[in-house]
């Protein structure tokens, strides 16, 4: 069990030096061209990998170009052009109805607001916020995917389970200037070292300052129960 540093503040900005240090390049791992992209990107990674969105997105960008394609397609047709991807009739409905408003009330443009994002079909903060980063260089807020929920509660940064109240914990103690990269760099640390079923203490540069750590701490305080 590491020992975490005595304020939050402090704990998080050590981790996130740290994982600078391991993760240099650390950064979104969807692929797009443009912002209609990454949102329909982001939208179809919701319970999916972004290895597989990408292998999926590779002949939809080719075949739908604008928002106005999107509207113009059958829910089933996006469907079947996503198979492969979790929850495909879901997202093909959302894709439809992401194309439509785009096109009636945003002349095609992906917006770049809060509200207007969270407005769209298949859209929550998490995706907005991701919109909002990357495609339009606002960063509001932190993402909260299932890595750095796990990685936040583990490393002691909050004790909250949902996301939102996550993220507000989150937003008080990381450095705003850290907020978009702190997502990728728990990603990546999550992915490489500190996974759900498999966090490898041993390897981590973050196990003297976790009290997860497995050597004698008996519990992971993601789920707050036995390792
Ligand atoms: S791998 Fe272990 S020591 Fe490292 S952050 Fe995860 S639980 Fe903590």
């Amino acid at each position: 069990m590491g020992t975490p540093l005595e304020s939050r503040e402090e704990q998080a900005t050590e981790v996130v030096d740290r994982l600078h240090e391991e993760y240099p390049d650390s950064t979104i791992s969807l692929n797009y061209s443009s912002r209609l992209e990454l949102l329909i990107a982001v939208v179809l990674s919701a319970q999916c990998t972004d290895e597989r969105v990408n292998e999926v997105t590779a002949d939809l960008f080719e075949k739908y170009q604008g928002a106005e394609d999107y509207a113009a397609a059958s829910e089933e047709q996006l469907a079947e052009d996503i198979y492969g991807i979790t929850f495909h009739n879901n997202k093909g409905g959302y894709l439809q109805g992401i194309g439509e408003i785009l096109t009636e009330e945003h002349d095609g443009e992906v917006p770049d607001t809060m509200s207007a994002l969270t407005d769209l079909p298949g859209v929550g903060r998490k995706t907005a916020n991701v919109v909002l980063q990357h495609g339009h260089d606002i960063v509001e807020g932190i993402v909260v995917d299932t890595h750095v929920q796990r990685l936040s509660r583990r490393l002691e940064l909050t004790e909250e389970e949902r996301p939102e109240a996550i993220e507000q914990d989150l937003l008080d103690v990381v450095p705003e200037s850290e907020w978009q990269q702190f997502t990728h760099l728990l990603i990546d640390h999550g992915r490489a070292v500190c996974g759900a079923r498999s966090a490898d203490c041993e390897a981590c540069v973050l196990a003297d300052i976790c009290p997860s750590e497995k050597g004698d701490s008996e519990v992971d305080l993601a789920s707050g129960e036995a390792w």
